[in-house]
């Protein structure tokens, strides 16, 4: 039925290597908290959070040489739950499987922050309000493929997707959550059902606030961020996500149009953000949020 009905929920968080040698999650109940909300949108079970948190520390101290031990690496862990009833016919399985995939992985920016190249998607839509975008399932990334596929014949890396109903307003991209500064306001889109509410996206809130920078999280439009482009108050653009952490972007395409965000380089926020939140995740800064779990 999983395959047939598309009932598929999905987690992605990382482990890491502390300072001390030790065995660190981050905000890792968050994550689970996180697939509820998405069972709950696809009729399928919700899981004990308690529980599976254990069974998750268990699994990766369990297999904790393969967490890697040089810079910016990490063991990347996948939650995720399938309905497995073997039926035909619409309606909720009868029966699910739960399980965790871990693999270790490298450092993501390999020759250092490459600024990527978006292109502003004015065709396709990823998800509408009252769908299933604020959910982590298959669905909506099966329903983005042909736009990014399109989005990288034309050499760029990521889609940018705007709203569905008016396609005016920005949403977010791939598997990120947008970023724009302009001026000295730090804008990026309100969680209102269309957008995955990124773990990411919410550290990043809660450290602009300690910083005293102005975070607003409201409807930005298209034409508002290529008029700042044009203009020269669009300081920077980037995405949030855990694979990347911050991922800057240099170019923003626009029914043609090229626009170089930040002289095409990482802007000083973005790498002041990226820092912050790596200093906190491998402990080499003091976690004063309560993110980090030592687990072994
Ligand atoms: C996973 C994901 C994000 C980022 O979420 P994090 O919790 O920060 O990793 C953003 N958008 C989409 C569509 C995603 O799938």
């Amino acid at each position: 039925m999983g395959l047939h009905y598309g009932q598929e929920i999905f987690e992605g968080l990382k482990g890491y290597r502390g300072k001390d040698g030790g065995l660190y999650l981050f905000r890792a109940k968050e994550n689970f908290k996180r697939m509820n909300r998405s069972a709950v949108r696809l009729c399928m079970p919700e899981v004990d959070v308690d529980l599976v948190m254990e069974g998750l520390k268990k699994l990766i101290l369990l297999d904790q040489e393969w967490v890697p031990r040089s810079e910016g690496t990490s063991l990347y862990i996948r939650p995720t739950m399938i309905a497995t009833e073997p039926h035909l016919g619409v309606r909720p399985s009868n029966t699910y499987l739960f399980y965790i995939i871990i693999g270790p992985v490298g450092p993501y920016y390999k020759e250092g922050l490459n600024p990527v190249k978006i292109y502003v998607e004015d065709k396709y839509i990823r998800a509408a309000i009252g769908g299933t975008g604020e959910a982590k399932t298959a669905g909506n990334y099966a329903a983005s493929l042909l736009a990014a596929e399109e989005a990288k014949e034309k050499g760029f890396t990521q889609v940018l997707w705007l709203d569905a109903a008016e396609r005016k307003y920005v949403e977010e991209v791939g598997t990120m959550n947008m970023v724009f500064v302009i001026d000295d306001e730090v804008i990026t889109a309100p969680l209102t059902g269309s957008i995955l509410p990124g773990i990411t996206r919410d550290s990043v809130i809660h450290i602009l606030k300690d910083w005293d920078v102005k975070i607003s999280e409201r409807n930005l439009t298209i034409d508002e961020v290529i008029e700042a482009a044009k203009s020269g108050s669009l300081k920077e653009a980037f995405g949030t996500g855990t694979a990347a952490v911050i991922s800057p972007v240099g170019q923003i395409t626009y029914k043609g149009e090229d626009h170089i965000v930040a002289g095409g380089k990482m802007g000083e926020l973005s790498q002041r953000l990226y820092d912050e939140i790596v200093a906190i995740q491998y402990t080499a800064k003091e976690d004063t949020h309560g993110w980090v779990e030592r687990i072994g």
